[in-house]
C-alpha cells in the first residue's frame, strides 16, 4: 500500500484551490488502489515547474492594466509538456495546477508523448475590447518565453481562447526566435500550419466515446435525447456531432442562460443565432424556452454532457441528475463527493480525461505534422483520431471490468500508472 501521508500535500502555493485539492485526492486514491510509489507519487502530486507573470497591457482607453497570468507544467518526464491556455475572470495558479495535472493522466491515457501543462489569464475575454486580447497574448508569450518551447511546453486553446489567440502566439514567438515556428502552438488556423479537423476534435472525441457507450447499453441514438452545458468550442460540436447520429439536444446552458425545448433544438439554427447577436449567447434562442440555469443539469435525459467548467456536479445536486451516460466534455466538471454519490446510481460516466481527450489528440497530430513540415487530409486525421479514442476507450472499459472499479478510476489509474512507470524507469536526477 501507498504509504503517502493522507493529507499530503500540506499547505503548498497551490492549495488554496479546492480544484487543485479535488485532482490531489484522486490522485491520492489511485495511489491507493494501484499501490504506487510513494515518492513518485509525492512527485506527482506537485507541477515540475509554475511561473506567474505580470501582464501589462495598454487599453483602448489609454490605460494601463495590469492581469495575472500563469503557465504550469505539471510533468516533462513522457516529452514536452502540453496543454491548453485559459482566459477566465477567476482563473487562479491552483486551478491551473490541477488542469495542468489532468492533461498528464490524459496524455498517459492516449499514450502520447506529452507531458501535462496548463496555462491561464484572470481575465474576461467577453469584456477585452478592440486590440487588448491581441496585445495581452503577446505580452503574456513574451512574459513565458523562458520555458516555453516546441520541444519544452506547447500551448492550445482552452476557455476562452481560439485559433486566432493561437496565432498571436506563433507570431510572437517566431519574431522572437528569428523563423517561422508553428510548432509552437497546436489549434492554429489552419492556413498557418493548423490541423485540419483540430477545432472539432474534442467535440468528436467526446462523440465517439458517447457512441460506444450507448451501443453498450444497448440504446440506439435515435431514441436518445441530450442535454449540454456550453456552447463553445467542445459544446457546439458536440452538439453537431449527436444531431448527425439522430440524438435529440432538448436543453443548452452558457454562461449567459440556459434554453429548452423537448421536441429538440435546431442546432444550425442555434449557432446561427449564437454568432449574430452581440454576447454569442445561446440565451434568447427564440426555439425554445428560458429555463434558470440551476435546472440544466437535473433535466431528465439520456446523455448529459458538461461542456463549460469544473465542479458543476457537487454532492448538491449530483443525486438529482437524471441521465443514463454523464459524457464530460469539461474538464474536472464532477467532484469526488458528488462521484460518491454518483456510484450508487446507474449512471455510465465516461470520465473527462477519457472523454476529452480528442482534443489533445489532433493537437498531437499537429505538432508531428508541423515538425515534419507534411499535412494530412480531413479523413486521415478523422480515422486516426477515431482509432485512438475508441482504443482508448476499450483500455478503460477493459480495466474498469477485470478490476470491478469505476471508469474514473481506470482511466485515472491507466494515466498514472503511464507517467509512473516512466518516471521509474528514468530514475531520479541525480
Ligand atoms: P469555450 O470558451 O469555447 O466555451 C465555453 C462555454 O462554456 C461557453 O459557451 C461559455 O458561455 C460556457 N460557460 C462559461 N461559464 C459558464 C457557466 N458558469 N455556466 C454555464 N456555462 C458557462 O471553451 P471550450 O474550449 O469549449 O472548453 C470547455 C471545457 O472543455 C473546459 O472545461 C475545457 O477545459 C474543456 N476542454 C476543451 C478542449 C478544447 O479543445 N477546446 C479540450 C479538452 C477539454
Amino acid at each position: 500500500m501507498s504509504t503517502m501521508p493522507p493529507e499530503y500535500p500540506g499547505s503548498n502555493p497551490f492549495s488554496n484551490s479546492p480544484t487543485y485539492l479535488m485532482a490531489c485526492q484522486q490522485l491520492r486514491n489511485v495511489a491507493r488502489a494501484i499501490d504506487l510509489d510513494p515518492g513518485i507519487a509525492e512527485r506527482l502530486m506537485l507541477p515540475k515547474r509554475s511561473q506567474v507573470v505580470s501582464v501589462p497591457v495598454r487599453m483602448e482607453d489609454g490605460r494601463t492594466e495590469v492581469f495575472v497570468g500563469y503557465r504550469v507544467q505539471h510533468s516533462l518526464t513522457s516529452g514536452p509538456s502540453k496543454g491548453g491556455l485559459r482566459y477566465a475572470k477567476n482563473v487562479d495558479l491552483g486551478e491551473v495546477a490541477a488542469l495542468a495535472m489532468w492533461m498528464s493522466w490524459k496524455c498517459g491515457i492516449m499514450n502520447l508523448p506529452f507531458g501535462g501543462a496548463k496555462g491561464g489569464i484572470a481575465v474576461d475575454p467577453a469584456e477585452l475590447k478592440g486590440g487588448e486580447k491581441e496585445r495581452l497574448t503577446r505580452r503574456f508569450t513574451d512574459e513565458i518565453q523562458n520555458i516555453i518551447g516546441p520541444r519544452i511546453d506547447v500551448m492550445a486553446p482552452d476557455m476562452g481562447t481560439d485559433e486566432q489567440t493561437m496565432a498571436w502566439i506563433y507570431d510572437t514567438y517566431s519574431m522572437k526566435v528569428g523563423y517561422a515556428c508553428p510548432e509552437i502552438v497546436t489549434g492554429k488556423p489552419v492556413e498557418l500550419g493548423g490541423c485540419i479537423g483540430r477545432k472539432e476534435a474534442t467535440g468528436r472525441g467526446v462523440t465517439y466515446c458517447i457512441l460506444q457507450a450507448l451501443e453498450e447499453l444497448g440504446i440506439r441514438p435515435e431514441t436518445a435525447t441530450a442535454v449540454v452545458q456550453g456552447f463553445g468550442n467542445v459544446g457546439s460540436v458536440t452538439c453537431e456531432e449527436l444531431v448527425k447520429l439522430g440524438v435529440k439536444i432538448i436543453a443548452i446552458g452558457d454562461r449567459y442562460g440556459s434554453i429548452r425545448n423537448d421536441r429538440g433544438i435546431n442546432i444550425a439554427k442555434l449557432l446561427e443565432y449564437q454568432s449574430q447577436n452581440e454576447r454569442k449567447t445561446v440565451a434568447g434562442f427564440p426555439e425554445a424556452e428560458a429555463i434558470a440555469d440551476s435546472e440544466l443539469l437535473t433535466i431528465p435525459c439520456t446523455i448529459l454532457v458538461p461542456a463549460a467548467m469544473e465542479r458543476v456536479i457537487t454532492e448538491a445536486n449530483a443525486g438529482q441528475l437524471r441521465c443514463r451516460i454523464l459524457a464530460e466534455g469539461a474538464n474536472g466538471p464532477t467532484t469526488p463527493e458528488a462521484d460518491a454519490i454518483l456510484a450508487n446510481s446507474d449512471i455510465f460516466i465516461i470520465p473527462d480525461i477519457l472523454c476529452n481527450a480528442g482534443g489533445v489528440t489532433v493537437s498531437y497530430f499537429e505538432w508531428v505534422q508541423d515538425l515534419a513540415q507534411f499535412m494530412w487530409d480531413e479523413e486521415q486525421v478523422k480515422a486516426q483520431l477515431k482509432k485512438l479514442m475508441l482504443g482508448a476507450y476499450h483500455r478503460v472499459r477493459n480495466e474498469a471490468k477485470r478490476r470491478n472499479i469505476s471508469n474514473r478510476l481506470a482511466a485515472l489509474s491507466l494515466g498514472v500508472q503511464k507517467v509512473a512507470r516512466e518516471k521509474q524507469k528514468r530514475g531520479l536526477y541525480p
